[in-house]
């Protein structure tokens, strides 16, 4: 059977929107590529293209508007792996923002394929004009017709010396395009050109995009530039995987099908930490593991989740959309998951300090804060796994060690009050 490289055929765009075909080419690129989704890595962008991480059956990195390209960049230098695949999905709003990245990326030809997804505005804020929308063009910011020129991205990457660049006009198949991009093993721009017909069409009645190519005369073209070649990638940088530490199976579990648990807390509560350590302990008892987090991007207030899906088989399912335990240690962990909790049926671990929320799930309630906030989420999982016993709890305390944190929690006290 082919690989899946996304987990379904509908995606979440607008009906029309050229986003999917854009989607629908990578798949089909990668299949001929014959590409492992474990060697794909997509950083997406802030914009509409970007709800397609979900989707992915794949490694995604979601990055800060415009900045897609330096991530991209940093794992790209750091992987030093050239069986693994780092593409970019941007937007041309983001494009706008982060052009300065694009630019070196180009300059420096780094191993990566960046898709530009060219609908000339703003798609996901409401229509507004960006440094891609042509003279003439209608858009929210410019309901009068944009009065300025649109940048030329292809021209702009050439020039800073990308080694692979076209551009084309969104169709049924152009995986060609995307297949030569990903095999060029040096920086590949593609722009696609594509439309919003939630915003552009309707501003822009019987808008063609051949017709808008025509006025700036333009056209769609593959450029490959052996000349701008440049080994900065294969001499200067190191491999980052090389200092990754490798945990060794040690502990037996009693885990026989992939599960998720949840943790939310306060930021500045060690939600993150005390994931990573429950992390090291699975993979110490022989589980795949993967862990995800999120918090606002304030640092330090707000609520911090971290969720951890372990599993016996060799990869780890890399989505599970309800979790199948959830533990809440503070109040900010409490009001981020009301509404998740009204439908949640597993096992939810709350503190004795919350109150009792709307919800099917069987409740477990103890004091985790008991020991400070700081030493909540740890402690907690140390509750949990007491439980459930997933696997040994040395293999928690092992972590802990392996992280250096054992002397930073409560560690004896933890000991003396769950007896283990
Ligand atoms: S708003 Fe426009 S860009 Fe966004 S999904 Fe809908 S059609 Fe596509």
């Amino acid at each position: 059977m082919d690989k899946q490289f996304f987990n379904s055929n509908k995606l979440p765009f607008c009906p029309g929107c050229g986003h999917h075909l854009i989607s629908q080419n990578t798949e089909k690129a990668l299949s001929k590529l014959q590409m492992d989704p474990k060697d794909v890595i997509l950083v997406t962008d802030i914009g509409c293209h970007g709800i397609i991480d979900k989707f992915a059956n794949f490694h995604t990195v979601h990055g800060l508007h415009g900045r897609s390209v330096a991530l991209a960049a940093g794992i790209s230098l750091g992987l030093k792996n050239k069986k693994k695949k780092v593409i970019v999905f941007i937007g041309d709003g983001g494009a706008t923002i982060g052009m300065q990245h694009i630019l070196e990326a180009s300059r420096l030809d780094l191993d990566l394929t960046v898709i530009i997804h060219n609908n000339m505005l703003y798609g996901m804020t409401g229509g507004q004009a960006s440094g891609f929308t042509p003279k003439g063009f209608i858009t929210t910011t410019t309901p009068q017709e944009s009065r300025t020129r649109n940048y030329n991205i292809c021209d702009l990457a050439l020039s800073a010396k990308a080694s692979f660049v076209a551009r084309v006009i969104a169709k049924p198949d152009f995986s060609d395009i995307i297949v030569s991009g990903i095999k060029n093993d040096g920086f590949s721009l593609i722009e696609v050109l594509e439309l919003c017909p939630s915003y552009a069409l309707k501003m822009n009645k019987n808008m063609k995009l051949s017709k808008i190519l025509e006025d700036l005369q333009e056209e769609e073209f593959v450029k490959t530039n052996p000349n701008y070649k440049w080994d900065f990638y294969t001499n200067s940088t190191e491999n980052l995987l090389e200092d990754i530490k490798i945990f060794e199976k040690k502990y037996n579990n009693n885990v026989n099908k992939t599960l998720c648990i949840q943790i939310s807390g306060s930021a500045g509560e060690g939600v993150q930490t005390a994931g990573e350590a429950f992390s090291y302990a699975a993979i110490l008892s022989g589980l795949s593991v993967n862990q995800r987090g999120s918090y606002p991007v304030t640092v330090g207030v707000g609520f911090s989740t971290s969720e951890i899906i372990f599993s016996p088989e060799n990869e780890s399912t890399y989505s599970v959309n309800t979790p199948d335990i959830i533990i809440i240690t503070s109040t900010d962990g409490f009001s981020v998951n009301i509404e998740k909790l009204k439908n949640f049926k597993g096992i939810l671990y709350l503190d004795l300090s919350l109150q009792t929320p709307q919800t099917e799930a069987k409740i477990i309630r103890y004091d985790f804060r008991k020991f400070g906030p700081k030493n909540s989420a740890i402690f907690a999982l140390f509750y949990v796994l007491k439980d459930l016993q997933f696997f040994n709890i040395e293999s928690l305390t092992e972590a802990l060690e392996k992280l250096n944190l054992k002397n930073k929690v409560s560690f004896e006290k933890f000991k003396e009050d769950l007896n283990f």
